[in-house]
């Protein structure tokens, strides 16, 4: 036996690498856009969240630059000590506007609103029901709570409904949780059918609209609009860091919700402040939300050109619903082989595969920057794939 307690380490990566899981880090060199160069390549970028293309623009940076000389680069220490800034509170009144809630709280990421959110709410005596494809940090956020977690079929809700009726009676409080446009596969939850199942069976509602905000609604506030459900009580989450640009989360919801927040949420009380900088190109982004929503309107336009090109051109794809578009393929190492060969012809839409998902594809997200010439490329390069 080894006296070495870490040769496991070396063992382990070799079992990643054995099954085509290995992944490491790419250098990105230039501004976030539609055209980017990686590793020395320049690339078309259908890998980026930047929905709206507002991580490189000219007003976030510029509104970064000004709260950083003048409040300096970091928050220096949390909300509740000495982190908090006017900007925050500015910030979380205009999500709180976007969103149309009574009140909003931001946080240093969308992962760490999940974990603060959904472990405040509900605890060992509670149950948390989760639909299978939830992202990571809400399911870490249901282990951290203590709750019993059930999971559901991915969107069923005649499944949730059975869980609910077999379960619900047996615990105090009830949350289920759900991503509002699932991250990996960019389809959406049945939010109306979700919020009066929630309300049959006396339980809250969580969902996470990281990739929804900016994208979905007349006025970009997330799937929630998107269905007529504004007005409706539940919570909120999202992220500053996809269609917004910068970086950092919130949670929008009840003035009670978000006071009983600043007074449990331990990934809120116990962590630094978001920096001034990231704080004011996050509120640059709500505004620019409100003022452009051309910006929205052209996202959509992609979005149909794909679909239109993918048509005529035979890809067979599902149907898609959302700016992120999913071509299936049968394992990881043909996922990785796929998207090696978009590469080649300068196209970026990169591999997704075990463990981050079930099933391996190629994973496109579209923003309001591409330009028809370069979907056209895309689908060119999807064409090749398939032959
Ligand atoms: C990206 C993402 C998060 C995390 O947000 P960050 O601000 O990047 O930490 C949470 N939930 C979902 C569904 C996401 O896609």
């Amino acid at each position: 036996m080894s006296n070495n307690p870490y040769t496991w380490i070396d063992r382990s990566l070799s079992t990643i690498h054995r099954a085509s899981w290995y992944r490491s880090v790419q250098t990105l060199s230039t501004r976030p856009g539609s055209i980017i160069t990686l590793d020395g390549e320049p690339l078309i970028n259908f890998a980026s969240n930047d929905y709206l293309g507002l991580a490189g623009d000219d007003r976030l940076i510029n509104a970064a630059i000004s709260a950083t000389k003048e409040f300096g680069t970091g928050a220096t220490g949390s909300r509740l000590l000495t982190g908090h800034r006017e900007l925050h509170r500015r910030l979380e009144r205009a999500i709180a506007s976007l969103k149309q809630t009574e009140d909003a709280l931001v946080f240093s990421s969308g992962y760490l609103a999940n974990l603060g959110a959904i472990s405040s709410v509900v605890g060992p005596r509670d149950l948390i029901l989760s639909d299978q494809y939830n992202h990571s940090s809400l399911k870490n956020g249901a282990i951290l709570s203590q709750a019993t977690v059930v999971e559901y079929d991915h969107n069923q809700t005649e499944d949730l409904q059975q869980k609910l009726e077999g379960e619900r009676e047996k615990f105090r409080r009830c949350l289920v949780v759900t991503d509002s446009v699932f991250s990996m596969d960019g389809d959406l939850c049945p939010l109306p059918e979700l919020l009066d199942l929630a309300a049959k069976f006396n339980s809250m509602l969580l969902i996470d609209e990281a990739h929804a905000t900016g994208v979905f609604g007349n006025n970009g506030a997330g799937c929630v609009e998107h269905f007529g459900c504004t007005g409706k009580e539940l919570i909120q989450v999202g992220t500053l860091s996809k269609a917004l640009g910068s970086l950092g989360g919130y949670v929008a919801g009840s003035k009670a919700l978000i006071d009983f927040l600043r007074n449990r949420a331990p990934s809120w009380i116990y962590t630094t402040a978001l920096t001034p900088g990231d704080t004011a190109a996050a509120l640059a982004a709500v505004e620019i939300l409100g003022q452009e929503p051309e910006r929205r309107a052209k996202l959509w336009q992609n979005v149909i050109s794909l679909k239109n090109l993918l048509k005529s051109n035979l890809v067979p794809i599902a149907d898609f619903e959302s700016p992120i578009i999913c071509f299936q393929l049968k394992d990881a190492s043909t996922a990785l082989a796929a998207a090696k060969r978009l590469r080649k012809q300068g196209i970026l839409a990169p591999a997704i595969r075990p463990p981050t998902v079930n099933t391996s594809r190629i994973r496109i997200s579209l923003m309001a920057t591409h330009e028809l010439s370069q979907i056209e490329k895309l689908v060119e390069g999807l064409v090749a794939i398939n032959n």
